[in-house]
């Protein structure tokens, strides 16, 4: 594969109307899915209907299990022989960056006539995106007693939405235009209205005890209850093609929801030629921190479950071979070259929209800082397989030597011994409320995991 090789030159008609009708299923998830815990139950679900199921006491070669870790990070195996000895593991994470809606929210302002609720940014974000666009709140909210409810509000047509209001430009000289663009707005000040209409004649708090009671109807809850909830505030646009040719999606959540989703499709539709696992994370976005996130030992606990339950006799110095002998793959987004702001990249070690997977072999910063280096002999091995499977992929970076940096689940995962290699669609806007990816990229991801599966 030459590295100017542009992915739409390569396919023919029948194979654009897979990549048409493929983006479309995928369009539909994206629409569906704006958490990391709708994200587990969509997987679940589809899972179950292709033969997966809930890890019983003893599992065999044949079978196909999954695993799910407090609702919010989850493994899907195919177990294809035993004894259990490597694995190819394709692992993603369905967090994306958001606002979360903090413990005690809700703020009646008295001077304008609104109760705002006040959120606490998760991951990185530039927060101007955020105001003056319709918003969605998604989550649950468990009551003292145990009761689960579910929240899911702006999303669909004819739902209300909410909104962090910006300030009109006649009055943002110095508020905001005297500042840098990124001190222009101030995490505290990312609140959201809720509600407008006062409790009548009410004397204390009139605006959210009015609020209150509609929360009380709506969902059964107390504002105590906000305390015991996990509330995330996302984009309420759903996905849109862009361009005239239609060769783009756009939407929120790409980052990383689309690995998630491509790697799933592929162990589903695939019939892989060993034991094989999807494992997807949470968290990614704050640093893979926390019992669902891939600094967990979610993984191991997963492989131990496998070890026990085929009933093997094992040692711990087996379960170190095992994860030495597999390789996993990182499947994360990169970036692709924006062509409003090709300066910040190296455009000989940049990706293209268009060119197909991308594989990256390192992320971090500066001097390779926190980069778990892809070694050259993994690098060979993948570039035979999707050759010889004719999956079209491109190498790349993320940008310039100097100019940032990033990483992903690959740094974690190589510190226990696997031979770990990132790879995955580039976008444009990444964690920006509408992130763009080439449909032939998403194609060709899909495509790189079965190859990888399969080989
Ligand atoms: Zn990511």
């Amino acid at each position: 594969m030459s590295k100017d090789n542009i992915g739409w030159n390569l396919v023919n008609e029948a194979e654009k109307r897979e990549i048409m009708a493929f983006s479309e299923q995928y369009k539909s998830f994206i629409n569906e899915v704006r958490t990391e815990r709708e994200a587990v139950k969509f997987f679940r679900s589809i899972a179950e209907t292709r033969g997966y199921k809930d890890m019983p006491e003893t599992i065999e070669a044949g079978g196909k299990y999954y695993i799910i870790k407090n609702g919010k990070a989850i493994a899907l195996i195919n177990l294809t022989s035993s004894p259990l000895s490597e694995f190819r593991i394709l692992a993603a994470h369905m967090d994306s960056p958001r606002l979360d809606v903090k413990p005690s929210p809700l703020e009646e302002d008295k001077d304008s006539h609104f109760v705002l609720m006040k959120t606490h940014y998760y991951g990185g974000i530039k927060k101007y995106q955020w105001f003056s666009r319709p918003l969605s709140l998604h989550g649950i909210i468990v009551t003292k007693d145990g009761r689960k409810v579910e929240v899911k509000i702006g999303d669909n047509m004819g739902d209300p939405v909410f909104s962090i209001p910006d300030l009109l430009p006649h009055l943002s000289k110095k508020e905001q235009g005297d500042k840098k663009l990124l001190e222009g707005f101030e995490g505290e000040k990312m609140e959201i209205l809720v509600s407008h209409i006062p409790e009548k004649d009410g004397k204390e708090e009139p605006f959210k005890k009015q609020l209150l009671s509609i929360l009380k109807d709506r969902y059964g809850m107390e504002e105590d209850d906000f305390y015991s909830a996990d509330l995330e505030v996302v984009p309420a646009e759903g996905p849109r093609d862009v361009g005239f040719d239609r060769a783009l999606i756009g939407a929120y959540g790409q980052d990383d929801k689309i690995c998630a989703y491509s790697t799933t499709m592929a162990l589903l539709d695939s019939k892989p030629t060993g034991n094989s696992i999807v494992i997807l994370f949470d968290k990614e976005e704050i640093g893979s921190d926390g019992n669902v996130g891939a600094q967990s030992n979610f993984l191991e606990f997963v492989l131990v479950t496998l070890l026990e339950r085929i009933g093997a006799k094992y040692t711990y110095g087996n379960l170190l071979e095992l994860m030495q002998r597999s390789k996993v793959i990182s499947a994360d987004v990169g970036a692709v070259v924006n062509p409003l702001f090709k300066n910040v990249h190296d455009l000989n070690n940049a990706g293209k929209a268009g060119n197909g997977i991308l594989i990256m072999k390192y992320t971090g910063s500066g001097g390779k800082y926190s980069a778990s280096e892809a070694q050259a002999e993994l690098i060979a091995e993948i570039r035979k397989v999707l050759d010889e499977k004719r999956v079209i992929y491109q190498f790349g970076l993320l940008g310039k030597v100097d100019e940032g940096g990033g990483g992903t689940v690959a740094r974690y995962l190589s510190s226990y011994g696997f031979s770990v290699i990132d790879m995955g669609p580039g976008l444009m806007s990444m964690h920006s409320p509408f992130e763009l990816v080439s449909k032939i990229d998403l194609w060709s991801s899909y495509k790189a995991y079965r190859a990888i599966l399969e080989s």
